[in-house]
């Protein structure tokens, strides 16, 4: 996209005050930041403020130069064409503001859609044209048209629709752009187009002066709690957002998580996980239809679903009753009888499928369940136990070995273990694989709870030439005693000599006795034995049977 110059493009259909005005100068627009600028301009403190934190005591700017560059390389863009605020909600508000003139103009939606186009559009005392979708829930093209006047200035088009589910046809959109050009924006909101099978509409601004694009890490980016999002538009079009938008509307704390969700490594494990999330959507609709109350199911691009129903209001009431909050969309012009679904974990929608079916779900189990969050400079783990329950097992530590052996943990173990670690594998594995098992540890014994019921035991292996004999005391008291030498000093990835350190930290922050005694020729075979061993022992020791305490002191 070239240079646009101001008073050409779509800038020219802006309201007359906003081209007029001069933009705020914030503290920090002014210079390039460079290692030696002393900042003695925003009356700003020179600590930070508290020990830890680290770039809160500065105004970060107002499109952070490293976050604009990563969503870039996301996007596939140019700085030039993206604004970064608080949500897609934020760039809908500043479009309005930046293009509507109140009590004057006026902007187009399609519903069933999104209600906070049509909020924004009161906020700015805009009035808002309604043309429904479809019968289809596609777009009615001739309707838009023929609703466009003088003082239009944006149509919003939600592509999936939300709530609809449905992708909107390319082509369609791209004739509306091509009918609107010069006259009004043509305002593509792709919040979830990351579940469809489509690409952006962004691969056409060089096509569409008129063409803006909304973009958000609040939903395909698992990230709704962070706030950010992104407007794509042409140059001058997104001079202007950034014109109407807050000096500071990016916080340094999101910048950096956003970082974090956008490094490709990332993108790559969130793109799985949105694959998991299509299969059980897919599943869950097949076995929901399949339940009384369930009539029907619209074809679905998202990470949600609705469900047309005979009574909606008493479907959501009785779900509530259960724990269960779905939202109803039955007051929404052609959706009679529609429950928006999204979509959560295999439990939860279980659960759904519990309450369609008309089953009381059992008030829940106490089960043993406990999430860590360990995060040092050197690793950032989450792990997550379930002591009741065999599934998911899903281990990523960046160490293939060690996977394999915390595998062996949960399933000869029988609970259920996910756990992820992101560590510094560059410099080696030795913090990765401590800090896993210290984590794992802690996990561990926080889902114990008060260890009422359990037992506390041992278990002798063999693995071909290899024996393990493992006694394991969860008797809140830390010791240790490992003996074995190994023949090699790695067994794929793993170190061998930290073997003995991750039984250590696991035993420490387990609070537990544990005895290993391990012998054989081969190192493979005596440190999967070691893991086998141990977890055998652990499935004696956290089952539970009564709720008497295995001891004579009362406490454990
Ligand atoms: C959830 C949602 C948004 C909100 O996005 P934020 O980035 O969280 O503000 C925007 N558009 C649609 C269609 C949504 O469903």
């Amino acid at each position: 996209m070239d240079e646009i110059k101001a008073g050409t493009g779509m800038s020219v259909r802006a309201r007359p005050e906003i081209l007029a005005m001069k933009g705020y100068v914030s503290a920090r627009s002014l210079v390039a930041t460079g290692g030696s600028t002393v900042f003695l301009d925003a009356n700003e403190c020179p600590y930070e403020p508290f020990v830890g934190a680290s770039g809160l005591a500065r105004y970060p700017m107002q499109q952070p130069p490293e976050l604009v560059r990563a969503i870039c390389d996301w996007l596939d863009l140019s700085s030039r064409n993206v604004t970064v605020a608080r949500g897609a909600d934020e760039g809908i508000d500043c479009l309005m503001r930046a293009f509507c003139v109140p009590a004057v103009d006026n902007v187009i939606i399609c519903p069933p859609t999104f209600a906070m186009y049509a909020q924004s559009a009161m906020l700015q005392g805009v009035e808002v044209r309604k043309v429904p979708l479809a019968d289809d829930f596609g777009l009615d093209t001739g309707g838009i048209m023929a609703a466009v006047d003088g003082d239009t200035k944006m149509v919003f088009v939600c592509s999936p629709n939300n709530p609809t589910a449905n992708l909107m046809d390319r082509d369609a959109v791209a004739g509306l752009c091509t009918a609107l050009s010069g006259r009004a924006l043509v305002v593509v909101d792709e919040t979830y187009i990351d579940y469809a099978d489509a690409d952006s509409m962004a691969a056409e601004l060089e096509r569409f002066e008129n063409l803006v694009v909304l973009r958000t890490l609040s939903k395909s980016h698992a990230a709704a709690g962070l706030r950010c999002g992104v407007t794509v538009a042409r140059a001058d079009v997104t001079e202007l957002l950034q014109k109407v938008l807050a000096p500071y509307p990016v916080p340094q704390p999101v910048v950096q998580a956003a970082l974090a969700i956008l490094t490709p490594a990332n993108q790559a494990r969130l793109a799985s996980r949105r694959e998991e999330i299509i299969a059980r959507r897919d599943a869950f609709a097949a076995q929901a239809l399949a339940t009384g109350p369930v009539k029907k199911i619209l074809p679905t691009d998202a990470n949600y679903l609705l469900m047309i129903v005979d009574d909606a209001d008493a479907l959501c009431a009785r779900a509530a009753d259960q724990g269960y909050i779905l939202r109803n969309q039955s007051h929404q012009p052609g959706l009679a009888g529609a429950i928006r679904v999204s979509i959560g974990t295999d439990d939860e929608m279980d659960g759904l499928l519990a309450i369609l079916r008309g089953d009381a779900l059992d008030a829940p189990a106490e089960e043993r369940v406990a999430r860590h969050v360990r995060k040092t400079s050197e690793t950032a783990i989450a792990v997550e136990v379930n002591l009741d329950r065999k599934a998911p097992v899903r281990i990523d530590t960046g160490v293939g070995f060690y996977d394999h052996m915390l595998d062996q943990i949960a399933k000869h173990a029988g609970f259920s273990l996910q756990l992820e670690c992101d560590g510094d594998l560059h410099i080696d594995p030795h913090h990765t694989v401590e800090d896993c098992a210290i984590a794992l540890g802690i996990a561990i014994r926080t889902a114990l709870g008060d260890k009422r019921g359990i037992g506390r035991y041992g278990f002798c292996l063999p693995m071909d030439e290899a024996l393990v004999t493992v006694a394991l005391d969860l008797s809140g008291r830390y010791y240790l005693d490992f003996k074995g030498d190994f023949p090699a000093d790695h067994v794929g990835d793993l170190p061998t000599d930290m073997i003995e350190h991750i039984f250590r930290s696991l035993a420490e922050n387990l609070q537990a006795n544990l005895h290993i005694a391990v012998e054989g020729d081969n190192a493979h075979h005596m440190v999967e034995a070691c893991f086998k061993g141990f977890a055998r022992s652990l499935r004696q020791a956290i089952r539970q049977d009564g709720a008497d305490l295995p001891s004579t002191k009362g406490t454990l």
